[in-house]
């Protein structure tokens, strides 16, 4: 069966998925959301027989309607191969009586990978697909490691370029040298001086902007988004819960219907949104536990029902993190709110405007699968040093701000089901952060000393992600002004002012 997409802000006609997957955002601005969640329509027990890729298959077919099977599945192919350095693609990894499903195993040791590597073959496709004859441009804002992410999966994509802005000295020192660093002639990275809101704002702003869509058009070009508002991007997400709940019947881990819960770090709320739709198709999941960090907009969201940015803009250990406007929510709303888009659009209207708005009660009942929590710094840090000193298990800081928040949900609800805590970074793409928690006198050690030390105590090798920068040079050095990013991109496209 067929299913479309529509936007969250208005009644306009439903398209295609590959149209969605192509545009990024609807075009008065709102996020693609399908007309109905699908139902996962193989038993777990079968899906727990199952590949990482053969999993991908069945729950985006039910998404993808307008692929066929050998489109979708040469899109699996390219996406989840050796760039992974698991064939389990997601591996679980059993600490105490807690999962820890982790997501970092692919090209750039974060999560993102998980739907990067395959939103460029799907873009590809829909391209194709949608007869575009124009160039696609990428333009990405990023925290840290969408940027990296959305940089490997494009490089060198045949009919793209890829555009990335980044708040300079806002990510880690080995995130920002993993950007500047990449490869590939369709590449450009761009540092600003502002905070990621600011880059998210820009880049919003230059997809609004119908003037220079206009002039991208006469020279060949057309605007899309990698960011996780992107379809594309929240689908393959939900793979891998479905892939987890198959995996731990698999191994026994749980039995057959047996509810769990799941422990998101979050941010724009991509993640944690997959999961709720990986529920909503049929996935037993009890809680969706939505962990944050000292930037804690969300938590103060499920406690009050007031979403209210307008506040300090901190900067944590856990910087994909940092974040005031997490996107993805506007999805939740939408969906909570009866699917009433005019609503919706008041709502969002209201946080560009005033910076806030609120739900009803009625929405509020409806949130009641959410727990939200936040982790200070130093909880974060205690919970990475605890772990490590308790289990030789290393965790980097945003699956340590999921791991603290889901200590305190147990403290509260003396919830005994089972856990999956979503891992979202490899402990080495933080390694600073990591290894002063477990002990402050690294702190005099040089970053890539600091690399050979957690390999030490870990017992892990050290991925190549980060062999592969150790000696690499810088080849981008933009740096712009917050407020210059739209010139900056016709400079880059060669776009007269
Ligand atoms: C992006 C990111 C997050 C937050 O995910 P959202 O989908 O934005 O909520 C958490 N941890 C890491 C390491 C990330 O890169």
């Amino acid at each position: 069966m067929e299913l479309l997409y529509k936007s969250t802000r208005s009644d306009q006609t439903p398209v295609t998925a590959s149209w969605a997957i192509l545009k990024g955002l609807a075009e008065d601005g709102g996020l693609f959301i399908p007309e109905r969640i699908p139902k996962l329509d193989v038993p777990m027990e079968e899906l727990a027989k199952m590949s990482y890729q053969e999993i991908a298959y069945e729950v985006m077919k039910l998404y993808f309607t307008d692929f066929t099977e050998e489109e979708l599945k040469q899109c699996i192919r390219f996406a989840y191969d050796e760039k992974f350095d698991t064939k389990e693609i997601a591996p679980i990894r059993k600490v105490g009586q807690t999962y820890y499903l982790e997501l970092f195993h692919g090209a750039t040791i974060a999560f993102k990978d998980m739907a990067l590597s395959i939103l460029p073959h799907l873009m590809s496709v829909a391209a194709k697909k949608n007869q575009v004859k124009n160039e696609i441009v990428i333009l990405t804002a990023t925290s840290g490691d969408t940027g990296k992410a959305a940089l490997a999966g494009f490089a060198d994509v045949e009919g793209t370029k890829i555009i990335v802005f980044y708040p300079k000295g806002g990510v880690s020192p080995i995130q920002e040298k993993q950007m500047v660093t990449q490869k590939g002639n369709n590449t450009y990275v761009v540092g600003i001086h502002g905070n990621f809101d600011d880059a998210q704002n820009g880049v919003k702003e230059i997809f609004g902007n119908q003037e220079l869509g206009k002039q991208m058009d006469q020279a060949g070009f057309q605007f899309s988004s990698a960011n996780s508002i992107n379809i594309g991007r929240l689908v393959p997400q939900i793979v891998y819960y479905v892939y987890s709940y198959a995996k731990l019947l698999a191994d026994q881990e749980i039995v057959k219907g047996e509810t769990i819960d799941v422990v998101v770090p979050t941010g724009n709320f991509g993640n944690i949104l997959a999961a709720y739709f990986a529920k909503q198709m049929g996935m037993p999941i009890e809680r969706l536990i939505c962990a944050s960090n000292e930037n804690k907009v969300l938590y103060d969201f499920f406690s009050t029902g007031i979403y209210n940015k307008n506040r300090e803009f901190i900067l944590t250990s856990s910087p994909s993190m940092d974040i005031l406007i997490s996107s993805n929510l506007e999805r939740l709303i939408y969906k909570i709110a009866g699917e009433d888009a005019k609503a919706n659009q008041e709502r969002m209207a209201a946080l560009s405007k005033e910076g806030s708005y609120c739900i009803t009660e009625e929405m509020k009942a409806q949130l009641k699968d959410f727990y939200g929590n936040y982790a200070t710094e130093a909880e974060t840090a205690d919970m990475i040093k605890e772990l490590y000193e308790k289990t030789g298990y290393v965790i980097d800081t945003h699956t340590a701000v999921a791991a603290a928040v889901y200590q305190k949900y147990q403290k509260e609800t003396k919830d005994t089901k089972k856990a999956l805590i979503a891992s979202t970074a490899s402990p080495y793409k933080f390694t600073r952060s990591v290894m002063t928690a477990i002990n402050p006198d690294y702190n005099t050690m040089g970053d890539f000393e600091l690399v050979d030390e957690l390999s030490k105590i870990s017992h892990t090798t050290v991925p190549r992600a980060i062999e592969e920068i150790r000696n690499a040079q810088a080849i981008h050095h933009r740096v712009c002004d917050a407020t210059k990013m739209t010139e900056t991109v016709k400079e880059i496209l060669g776009i007269k002012k």
